[in-house]
C-alpha cells in the first residue's frame, strides 16, 4: 500500500527512548499487554536485558547490566508493508505503520520481513498485530499506554512537527545523540534511541530477532549466565527443548 502524504495540520507521531534513563522494570511492556490483550509469550513491546563489562562509577572494570525497551520502529521504509501480499500494512500520513486486520490473511510475511521482531500471530483473532502507537489512545487524545507507565520518563513521544512538543524539545536537546537500531538494514526507524553504543552496546541488537517476534526466553532469570556466554546456543537449546 502506498505511504500518504502528510498535510501542514496533520500530527507526525515520534517517539524515542532515553535509555540512560531506564531501570528495567517492564512497567512498559506489562502496560501494553494489559492494553492491548497481548496473549502470553508474544510481544508488541519488550525490553531487553544486555550484560556486558564496562566501567562502575568509579572507573573501575566492573559487570554492568543495561536495558533496552523495543517495539515496532515505525519504519519509514518499512519492509513488512513491501512484504505484505495483501497490502494489509500501511504508513499513514501521521507516520504510524499500521495493520488492516480484516484483510489480513495470516500469511507471516510481514514477520519474515521485520529485522525488528515487532509483529505476531495473534492467536485468538488469527491476525498480524504490533505496536501502532495505541492508536485507539490517540484517537482520543492519550498518550501510548507504555509512555503514561513509565516511572522513569523514558519514552518520549509527541507530534514531532509541533516544536513545542515534548518529543521536539527532547530532539532538539539530544539530537546529536541519538541513533537508530540496526542502520544497516536500511528500513529507517522513526523510533530514535538515545545512548545506544554507550549506554547500551551495540551488541544487544543481536537480542532483537529478525523474521519472528520477540523470543519469551531471553530475560529469564535462570538463563542469564549463559546469555552472557552465549546467546545464540540459549536459543537453540530452548527451542530444541533442551
Ligand atoms: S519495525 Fe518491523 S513491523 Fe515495524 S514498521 Fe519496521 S518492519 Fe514494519
Ligand atoms: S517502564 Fe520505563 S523504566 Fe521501566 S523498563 Fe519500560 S522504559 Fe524502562
Amino acid at each position: 500500500m502506498s505511504q500518504a502524504i502528510p498535510s501542514p495540520s496533520q500530527p507526525q507521531w515520534a517517539l524515542a527512548i532515553d535509555t540512560e534513563r531506564c531501570i528495567g522494570c517492564h512497567a512498559c511492556s506489562v502496560a501494553c499487554k494489559v492494553e492491548h490483550a497481548v496473549y502470553l509469550g508474544m510481544f508488541r513491546t519488550k525490553v531487553y536485558y544486555h550484560d556486558f563489562q564496562g566501567r562502575d562509577a568509579a572507573g573501575k572494570q566492573a559487570m554492568r547490566r543495561a536495558f533496552l525497551p523495543a517495539l515496532c520502529m515505525q519504519c519509514e521504509d518499512a519492509p513488512c508493508l513491501k512484504a505484505c501480499p495483501t497490502e494489509s500494512i500501511r504508513r499513514d500520513a501521521d507516520g504510524v505503520v499500521r495493520i488492516d486486520t480484516a484483510s489480513c490473511d495470516r500469511s507471516r510475511d510481514c514477520i519474515a520481513a521485520c529485522p525488528y521482531g515487532a509483529i505476531h500471530i495473534d492467536p485468538v483473532a488469527q491476525v498480524a498485530d504490533k505496536c501502532d502507537l495505541c492508536s485507539h489512545r490517540l484517537d482520543v487524545g492519550m498518550q501510548p499506554a507504555c509512555v503514561e507507565a513509565c516511572p522513569a520518563d523514558v519514552l518520549v513521544f509527541g507530534n514531532a512537527a509541533d516544536p513545542g512538543s515534548a518529543i521536539s524539545r527532547f530532539r532538539k536537546k539530544h539530537g546529536p545523540e541519538l541513533a537508530v537500531l540496526k542502520p544497516e538494514e536500511g528500513t529507517r526507524p522513526a523510533v530514535h534511541y538515545r545512548g545506544i553504543g554507550s549506554v547500551v552496546p551495540r551488541a544487544v541488537e543481536r537480542k532483537l530477532p529478525k523474521g519472528r517476534n520477540h523470543d519469551p526466553f531471553t530475560y529469564e532469570v535462570d538463563t542469564w549466565p549463559e546469555l552472557r556466554a552465549d546467546y545464540g546456543t540459549v536459543v537453540g537449546k530452548v527451542k530444541g527443548g533442551a
